[in-house]
């Protein structure tokens, strides 16, 4: 089922939709495990969601990408080694600008690419006067690098710390609100930060016309999720963003074999449906009040970690060395407040 440089359709025919989606899937899995031990030089899969909208793996986080008279939008940018793949690939689907870049997060593997994407698309920005010294100023006259705060914060490493990102990849639109919108492709497009959850600095993207979500990391289907205690993430601000992914997606139905509801893009994997993310959901609640009970008893992490709270899930979540025992340590340093 991997195919590879070719484009796959994923929804083209109705009648074949489940099937086809379900098979690939099951191949997205077995493709996109153990990613982040992937190297820069591997294939990129490129999958059709929508007839307008795309998503593309293998270039560290998952890169969604939705075109339009307007030009490209992308949701994460990928690590910056596969940057040229990625423009390639891109470049196959349209020959439109890339216009926007939103991030739902400053890991390298989702924001590295931002630089060297955002000076391959166009800024949106037009000045009457034809004063490209003021467009420069703002975008360099690339695309726009649009992002929560709290991603321009982690990114720039403000006082004292030295930033690993190059200027030109930081957000140069950043917002403070816990809600953000722009419309693009007649297309409304909204922004939300989810607080203390995979880390202090994550965000939605959902694409209401096309029903499609980006999830960022707070989903992550080839693995159990990492929350980033270091840098805010928590295992309640986990729950509740994956229960606000759950409201946000709508599932199919009454006539469910006619379509596939809302599709959520996770930072990692398969896109999903909305049971995927249930699921997701309920493992994560599962673990914690496990967690939680052993903590009750008095046991330390040592002994919690040694009786395999998470081990229902093992094979599906915890294939990745360490995924299943750092995700322990993190409900439990959540829990206890142990940092
Ligand atoms: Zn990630």
């Amino acid at each position: 089922m991997r195919s590879s440089k070719s484009m796959r359709k994923v929804l083209g025919n109705r009648k074949t939709r489940r099937p086809v989606a379900a098979a690939l899937a099951l191949g997205m899995c077995a493709a996109v495990s153990g990613y982040a031990a992937e190297p820069d030089s591997g294939e990129l899969d490129v999958v059709q969601v929508r007839p307008n909208f795309y998503m593309i793996a293998g270039a560290g986080g998952n890169i969604s990408v939705q075109i339009g008279v307007d030009g490209v939008v992308l949701v994460d940018a990928g690590t910056e080694g596969a940057s040229d793949r990625v423009l390639a690939a891109i470049r196959k689907l349209t020959p439109l600008p890339t216009r926007y870049i939103i991030n739902t997060s400053p890991e390298p593997e989702h924001a590295g690419g931002n630089g060297k994407l955002a000076k391959g698309g166009l800024t949106i920005f037009t000045n009457p006067l034809g004063n490209t010294n003021f467009l420069n100023a703002m975008t360099g006259g690339g695309a726009s690098i649009l992002a929560h705060d709290s991603i321009l914060q982690r990114m720039s490493a403000p006082t004292g710390k030295k930033s690993n990102f190059p200027v030109d990849s930081w957000p140069n639109e950043a917002f403070r609100q816990k809600r953000w919108y722009v419309r693009m492709n007649d297309e409304p497009i909204e922004i939300t930060y989810q607080p203390a959850a995979h880390s202090n600095a994550d965000s939605f993207v959902f694409f209401r016309k096309s029903d499609v979500v980006a999830a960022g990391d707070v989903l992550d289907t080839t693995r159990f999720p990492v929350i980033d205690i270091a840098n805010g993430g928590s295992i309640q601000g986990e729950i509740d963003a994956l229960n606000k992914l759950i409201e946000l997606a709508i599932p199919p139905g009454p006539f469910i074999y006619e379509g596939v509801g809302t599709y959520v893009i996770p930072g990692h994997g398969r896109p999903c449906e909305q049971l995927d993310v249930v699921d997701y959901r309920d493992m994560v609640v599962v673990v914690r009040d496990v967690v939680a009970d052993m903590i009750k008893q008095g046991m330390t992490l040592d002994q919690i970690k040694a009786a395999h709270p998470a081990r229902p899930y093992e094979t599906e979540y915890g294939t990745e060395e360490g995924s299943a025992g750092a995700f322990v340590e993190s409900v439990y340093k959540s829990l206890t407040g142990k940092k």
